[in-house]
């Protein structure tokens, strides 16, 4: 098999830690695996990079910000050659412009537009390890760019389209994606598998395993993902074989691989978020729009949005939520057209969280939401907006209910640990 194995930054936090993740390489590379490696920096280290630009210019010029913040992967990938090398496993450190990795001029969150992985597959194949740094690429102007924050586990998977490879293991600190949280259910249980479109939405809703980016690429691209943890014990797993599911860890996979049918598949909670609430305004074509074109024209992204029916005939009050941290800006873009939307007040409150419902099974079962709101009032938590796709219903709740909310629903849907 061609492997790509990614290890994240706890996973290469230090010298002995990288040893412990070149083992993993190590035994896959002895079952006569090929195998490429993408890295992270160091845990910390690239917060602590992204501190120092600021610290020397809170202004700075974005193409050395990246010249600076995409350093921690250059070390990580020649400290893992180096440790591969003295097990005796032959292996090559490749930076992205060495590969090159490119991706359009967007510095600090470009997007990869195409990987020339020729030079690498050909050492691949000749038997060294090619140990990427991920997390960067370089502009078609020749710039170093960085790939937003996370970014190294969008490189792995991009590695893994690029060099048509059998699979694309992420290595963390868990040992796969689990229905909930376990600090709030302990009995939460680890998924053998997810879909993409499920992991997506766990992924976007605070479920922090996966950059989302990398699940949409991988998805796009039909990678199988192997979420798994570099903390086993290398020596008892089983190295990767055609054909056999892994034992450990999460598959990321497309739905028709998918082996179990629950109609819910985890339940996922966002703390960043903040609802707005514009009061009494006029209940007319146009009024709506007058709020959030504004807003995203400001590049400001809305998600629920509930307005409510309006009593008198004529005002109405419309609540919605964005990113906790878009809060001000939001409020204040609002204040500066309050000639045109005329509320008679505006409030924003942070002391809230989206609590959601997953699962591709819910395209052939009506009933969930139903059930859903159902349990919640008989836990007396009130909902103060909703939101829904296909394969997934949030509800907006006070961010006091946010135990309660998760547990009851966990245990409603079926989810508990036997
Ligand atoms: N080192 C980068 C970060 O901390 C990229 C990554 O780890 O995925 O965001
Ligand atoms: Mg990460």
């Amino acid at each position: 098999m061609l492997l790509v194995m990614k290890f994240g930054g706890t996973s290469v936090a230090d010298i002995e830690r990288i040893r412990n993740s070149a083992q993993h390489v190590k035994r896959e590379v002895d079952a006569g695996n090929r195998v490429a490696v993408a890295v992270s920096a160091m845990a910390g280290h690239t917060n602590q990079l992204v501190s120092w630009t600021r610290e020397a210019f809170p202004e700075y010029d974005p193409r050395e910000y990246d010249a600076v913040v995409s350093s921690g992967e250059q070390i990580t990938a020649g400290l893992m050659a180096i440790i591969l090398q003295s097990m005796g496993i032959p292996a090559r450190s490749w930076q992205g412009w060495q590969i090159p990795l490119v991706t359009d001029a967007s510095h600090g969150v470009a997007r990869i537009d195409r990987i020339d992985g020729q030079a690498m597959l050909e050492s691949v194949n000749g038997g060294e390890v090619a140990v990427v740094a991920g997390f960067q690429g370089v502009s078609p102007g020749n710039r170093i760019t960085t790939l937003g924050r996370g970014g190294s586990d969008t490189t792995a998977v991009a590695l893994a389209a690029a060099l048509n490879a059998d699979r694309c293991d992420i290595y963390t600190d868990v040992d796969g994606v689990y229905t909930t949280d376990p600090r709030i259910v302990p009995g939460a249980r680890r998924l053998p598998r997810i879909s993409y479109e499920e992991m997506l939405e766990m992924a976007s809703l605070g479920a922090k395993v996966l950059q989302t980016r990398s699940v949409e690429l991988a998805m796009a691209r039909g990678v199988r993902v192997q979420v798994r943890s570099s903390f086993d014990n290398p020596d008892v797993c089983e190295p990767a074989r055609a054909g056999l599911a892994e034992k450990r860890g999460t598959l990321v996979c497309d739905e028709t691989d998918m082996l179990e049918h629950h109609v819910v598949s985890g339940i996922a909670y966002a703390k960043d978020e903040a609802k707005i609430m514009v009061l009494k305004i006029e209940d007319k074509p146009g009024v709506a729009a007058s709020i959030f074109m504004p807003l995203a024209d400001a590049n400001i992204n809305v998600d629920m949005i509930v307005q409510n029916l309006s009593e008198d005939g004529r005002t109405t009050d419309l609540t919605f939520t964005v990113a906790a941290g878009e809060l001000p800006r939001a409020l204040q873009v609002l204040r500066d057209r309050q000639d045109d939307i005329r509320f008679s007040e505006l409030r924003g409150d942070t002391d809230v969280v989206k609590v959601s419902v997953i699962g591709v099974g819910m395209r052939s079962h009506a009933g969930v939401a139903a059930k859903m709101f159902h349990a919640l009032a008989e836990k007396q938590i009130n909902i103060q907006a909703i939101s829904t796709s296909e394969i997934k219903i949030s509800v907006l709740v006070s961010a006091a209910h946010t135990e309660a909310a998760v547990r009851t629903l966990h245990s409603l849907f079926g989810l508990d640990q036997s």
